[in-house]
């Protein structure tokens, strides 16, 4: 299976968002999606590829507003920035206001941002970023070009998925951003 020419181009040319950190595209697995890419990330600063995840946590009410939060449920809202659990250097990693598809061409996505109270979840996680492109690549290279940024910060979805290091369950905060 080979990847789209969207996701290809990402692969070569990651999303701007990421440009915190280093990161490495993960080989298309056999059972994996052609139209996205799993970055991993590591520390720009040491290499080290443990961070904590921020965010802006919110306890939901009852009855919830929130998709798949339940009332008393604590959620954490974007935007969100790792930070190294070895050297404490901490880069932004998604603003849905500004990242993705309706980020970069639409003045955002409609999710709530957080701007108060930032806090880390509990843990520290080996992190991977997944990007998908379900837009046409034709399409997606006007709009790119329309918008002076490269194809792949016009993903349209994204997964982060932190994998605790010392165990327990891996955290997922996934967003539509088209
Ligand atoms: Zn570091």
């Amino acid at each position: 299976m080979q990847r789209t020419p969207s996701a290809a181009a990402a692969v070569k040319i990651p999303p701007s968002c990421l440009s915190g950190f280093d990161c490495t595209a993960l080989p298309l697995a056999g059972n994996g999606l052609d139209l996205a890419v799993d970055f991993a990330l590591t520390c720009r600063s040491c290499n080290a590829f443990a961070f904590l995840i921020f965010g802006f946590p919110i306890v939901a009410p009852d009855p919830s507003p929130y998709y798949a939060v339940e009332p008393g449920q604590t959620f954490f809202r974007p935007p969100h920035k790792l930070r190294c659990s070895s050297c404490g250097a901490e880069a932004a990693l998604f603003d849905v206001r500004k990242d993705g598809y309706d980020g970069v061409l639409n003045g955002g996505a409609s999710y709530e941002s957080g701007t108060d109270g930032e806090e880390p979840i509990a843990g520290q996680f080996k992190v991977t970023v997944a990007v998908f492109f379900n837009v046409e690549f034709d399409e997606l290279s006007e709009l790119a070009a329309e918008a002076n940024v490269s194809i792949s910060n016009l993903f349209d979805c994204i997964t982060i998925k932190g994998t605790p290091v010392n165990g327990g369950e891996d955290v997922e905060l996934s967003y539509e951003c088209a």
